[in-house]
């Protein structure tokens, strides 16, 4: 188990921590210009990338280290905290002399081990809130490995952003949110606070709000927000950027609701739930016992266990029971596909019980 320290900023639990700026630091005057107005606007954390991992070579690198000393104007003269991305090794150490208060580990970079690696012994030693995006494919062992790979090396102010997952093919979200991920990550590591990033799951401003309040709404700890004075002009990620008076306007419209206050009104129909699920359950150890009774039958007759026939029935009626809308056809069919394979499970074990 590892022994995460709570990181300073997450400790006001009645406000989301917000980080914004924009995705790339492009020159002195844009980095001060968001900069001051996001300051203006109460925002204390500032983030900019100076190395961008991009997808395809030509495009906008980013400025590299000359942008530390802008990076420092801002900590200077707005008193606000900066917050950079790092991929190497070299970076770390620039960004450690720089003086910079937090970095994050990019999604590219998650997905990579080595480079993981690399970042967490460049930081032995170094007492630096790191923050880790998810690995840009929906693997959470990958990113739990990459926390315990900077744990190792004895950084103890661990934060995570979920960024969504990207995917093959033609998509509504530029990365897809897969909420089951970060939820299941803070299961296991229940000290760790997760903040959102909805800029790189939406991929298009008109999103950013819709994605901010489910965030709220999943009790995540904070979001990172991209943010330019000038998006439709900004050298990467144009589409995704909001003005810091957009910005504004989203953090004024989002509800925060209290998780304990959750629970007291929901206890009514918490316990319409939990009944439910015990009759589920009721259903299902019947639905076993018959099949069990059956692979009795399949035992007698020599018949195989698993009868295609029947799988593809229970399949079909899955697509229908999810055709009036109210449960999504994918999900059923999850569902029973492992309900059927706990009934082939039991029913092989009836075949097979007087084999020794
Ligand atoms: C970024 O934050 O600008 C960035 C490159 O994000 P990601 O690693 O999530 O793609
Ligand atoms: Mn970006």
């Amino acid at each position: 188990m590892m022994d995460i320290e709570r990181i300073d900023i997450f400790d006001n639990s009645e406000s989301p921590v917000i980080i914004a700026g924009p995705c790339s630091a492009e020159s002195e005057e844009q980095v001060m210009s968001v900069a001051s107005k996001l300051s203006e606007n109460g925002i204390a954390i500032f983030r900019a990338g100076v190395w961008k991992p991009r997808t395809r070579p030509g495009c906008f690198e980013g400025i590299g280290k000359e942008a530390l000393p802008w990076l420092q104007r801002v900590k200077r003269e707005f008193l606000m905290s900066v917050a950079i991305e790092v991929a190497t090794a070299e970076h770390v150490e620039l960004a450690l002399s720089a003086g910079i208060d937090m970095i994050w580990v990019g999604a590219r970079t998650t997905a990579n081990p080595f480079a993981v690696q690399e970042i967490a012994d460049a930081l032995r030693g170094a007492d630096i809130p790191v923050l880790v995006k998810n690995p840009v494919n929906p693997d959470i062992e990958l990113w739990i490995g990459a926390f315990e790979r900077l744990y190792n090396s004895g950084i103890r102010k661990l934060g995570a952003i979920h960024r969504g997952f990207s995917s093959y093919g033609e998509k509504f979200f530029r990365n897809s949110p897969q909420w089951q991920l970060p939820i299941e990550l803070r299961r296991r590591l229940p000290l760790l606070p997760v903040i959102c990033d909805p800029s790189h799951i939406a991929g298009k401003r008109e999103l950013i709000m819709m994605l901010s309040q489910q965030a709220m709404d999943l009790n995540f700890d904070g979001l990172m927000i991209e943010t330019h004075c000038n998006p439709v002009c900004a050298l990467s990620d144009a589409r995704q950027q909001v003005t810091p008076d957009e910005l504004k306007v989203i953090l004024s419209k989002l509800v925060r609701r209290s998780p304990d206050m959750l629970s007291s009104d929901f206890s009514s129909y918490r316990k319409q739930i939990d009944s439910i699920d015990e009759e589920i359950i009721r259903l299902l150890s019947k639905r076993m016992e018959i099949a069990r009774e059956i692979g009795e039958v399949k035992r007698e007759k020599g018949l195989t266990v698993f009868q295609p026939f029947r799988y593809n029935e229970a399949m079909e009626r899955c697509a229908k029971g999810g055709a009036d809308g109210k449960l999504d056809a994918d999900a059923l069919k999850a569902i029973f596909e492992s309900i059927h394979s706990e009934s082939i499970r039991q029913q092989l074990s009836i075949i097979n019980k007087n084999i020794k």
